[in-house]
């Protein structure tokens, strides 16, 4: 059997020698926590909080772009980026309705969205709430009397809170989820049917 040599063995060791000493020069590069993202952080804690409470585990949240620009979505997938990290207060992005406890929907409703947003709302288990994000989620914003916009979210499925804002920011967007979260019955009092706190809104 022929011995393993590996060619490249001593220029390897030289290339990895090179980048711990650039990491030993260089140091910490991150920048303190900026006053807004001191906000979010406070308001992913509170949120953390008020879903363990009334839940008794993580919040699952589903994201629907019913016709957005997309700015509103870039502000939304900012919360589980590395600056916020918003997974650690058990904040957490599904890909089915079906596991969500929350629809974040953003855009004016297009013609095209109008009933898969509405059977998404369908598939999503009771107790579910709605956050409407952005000002085109409300009024339509720049779209309005667009000829493939069907209307507000309002008008299509029933809302929780609205998030005003063009877009708004993550802050903003905690905040609304916890403003809808104040919907939820407190567990244990008269209130707490689950099932039939959202039949009420329909
Ligand atoms: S509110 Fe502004 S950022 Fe959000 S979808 Fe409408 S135009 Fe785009």
């Amino acid at each position: 059997m022929r011995p393993f040599y590996c060619h490249n063995a001593p220029r390897s060791s030289l290339v990895m020698a090179k980048l711990f000493a650039k990491i030993w020069r260089t140091g910490i590069v991150t920048e303190p926590l900026s006053i807004e993202a001191g906000r979010t952080l406070d308001l992913a804690r509170r949120i953390e909080d008020r879903t363990r409470r009334l839940l008794g585990r993580a919040l699952a949240i589903r994201q629907v772009d019913a016709g957005s620009c997309n700015g509103c979505e870039i502000e939304i997938a900012a919360l589980p980026n590395p600056i916020y990290d918003c997974e650690r207060f058990g904040i957490h992005f599904v890909a089915s309705p079906r596991h969500a406890d929350l629809l974040l929907v953003t855009g004016p409703v297009t013609r095209n969205m109008e009933v898969p947003l509405r059977k998404t709302w369908e598939a999503t288990p009771d107790p579910k709430l709605v956050v409407s994000i952005g000002d085109c989620a409300h009024d339509c914003g720049v779209f309005r009397g667009g000829y493939g916009v069907s209307g507000p979210v309002a008008s299509v499925i029933p809302v929780d809170a609205h998030v005003p804002g063009c877009p708004p920011e993550p802050a903003d967007i905690l905040a609304g989820i916890l403003k809808a979260l104040d919907r939820l019955p407190e567990p244990g009092s008269r209130a707490d049917s689950r099932t039939g706190s959202t039949a009420s809104r329909r």
